[in-house]
């Protein structure tokens, strides 16, 4: 299930950028570590993106055991 915890990395690391410098932060940074700009906290639908990217993990993993 390595994809899938890779595609949740993808997708936080896609959403996650400064607004000041525009570069490229960790999933839960809190500031820049380019210009140390203070970088907001993720937005809802970030947020609702990234649950619903776990849940179907999840399902995936609940239907592979099925046909296990
Ligand atoms: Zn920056």
């Amino acid at each position: 299930m390595a994809w899938v915890g890779g595609a949740v990395a993808a997708a936080a690391a896609a959403s996650r950028r400064c607004a000041y410098c525009g570069n490229q932060l960790d999933a839960f940074a809190r500031f820049c570590n380019e210009c140390g700009h203070e970088v907001p906290k993720p937005s809802k639908y970030t947020v609702l993106i990234l649950s619903a990217l776990v849940a179907i993990s999840f399902i995936s993993l609940f239907i592979t055991m099925l046909f296990i």
